[in-house]
């Protein structure tokens, strides 16, 4: 498997974990407000291969205890379970981002236990949720099938949410609310614009409203928080 970004240590991307972040390229979605774009249009070139990696992590005993794998969207790779086992047995925890397109990646990553957090993102209400994806249409069926496997497996995850002003509303939250009624835990994170956001026009919800849509989902998510606000 190639890579295509390494972020040698973080204390963000991994709750509680001293991590480094693997960024894998592709995608099968075209989020217009998309931080990494070149990583799914092919401008980004690959950095290593899985063994640089490997060696990479080695050097790194003690110093990192995790790996988060983000992209991209990391379950586009079928040797992305090979990878994550090789990983595990060198000592490291795993994360996982993920669009939640890929249920039957998901089901075995988790049945064989090679994941010990997984970040999905709920994009949108299920009217706004191919607008959100930068697709003309998409089937939700597999992004319902990844929240149920989630709510039902034993690993620890996050359901979150990029709320950007234009694409979501208070009435949103009550329908997302609906798909991950029940889950373990929501974060609403605050778009932020950069230079590598595909397109222009997108800005940051104003802090009252997040505070407003965090409410909101909380009658569906009682440990639903904040990304992003003071
Ligand atoms: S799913 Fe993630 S990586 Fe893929 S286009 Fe959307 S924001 Fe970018």
């Amino acid at each position: 498997m190639k890579i295509h970004g390494l972020q040698k240590m973080t204390l963000l991307d991994f709750p509680g974990r001293v991590a480094c972040t693997v960024f894998l390229g592709g995608c099968d979605f075209r989020c217009p407000f998309c931080h990494n774009y070149e990583l799914i249009d092919g401008t980004a070139q690959p950095i290593m291969d899985e063994d640089e990696l490997l060696a990479f992590l080695r050097k790194r005993t003690g110093l990192l205890d995790g790996v988060a794998f983000t992209g991209g969207e990391p379950c586009l790779h079928a040797d992305l379970p090979e990878l994550l086992g090789r990983i595990r047995a060198l000592g490291f925890a795993a994360k996982l981002d993920t669009n939640g397109f890929h249920p039957d990646l998901l089901r075995q990553i988790l049945a064989e236990g090679l994941v010990d957090y997984v970040a999905m993102d709920v994009k949108n209400s299920p009217a706004k949720y191919a607008a959100t994806c930068g697709l003309p249409s998409l089937d939700l069926t597999p992004i319902r099938e990844s929240i149920a496997l989630l709510k039902s497996s034993g690993a620890d995850y996050e359901f979150r949410t990029t709320v950007v002003a234009e694409l979501h509303q208070a009435e949103d939250f009550e329908e997302i609310g609906q798909m991950i009624r029940g889950a373990r835990r929501y974060f609403l994170q605050r778009f932020t614009d950069r230079d590598s956001v595909p397109f222009e026009g997108f800005h940051a919800p104003a802090k009252e409203d997040m505070l407003r849509y965090a409410e909101i989902a909380r009658r569906y998510v009682a440990d639903t928080s904040l990304r992003g606000v003071d």
